[in-house]
């Protein structure tokens, strides 16, 4: 299954642009705050 590039911008379940299913197991939201999850750890590791 391909997400277009339309697809992984929009929050809703399905594309407005090209009418595709979007639920993805990791929205860009959650990404960033994995990101920032990995830099608090290895800040603590650190201190
Ligand atoms: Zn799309």
């Amino acid at each position: 299954m391909k997400l277009m590039k339309c697809c992984i911008y929009t929050l809703r379940e399905k594309c407005p642009q090209c009418g595709a299913r979007t639920k993805t197991a990791h929205p860009p939201k959650f990404s960033a705050a994995d990101k920032y999850g990995k830099y608090r750890r290895i800040a603590k590791q650190k201190l």
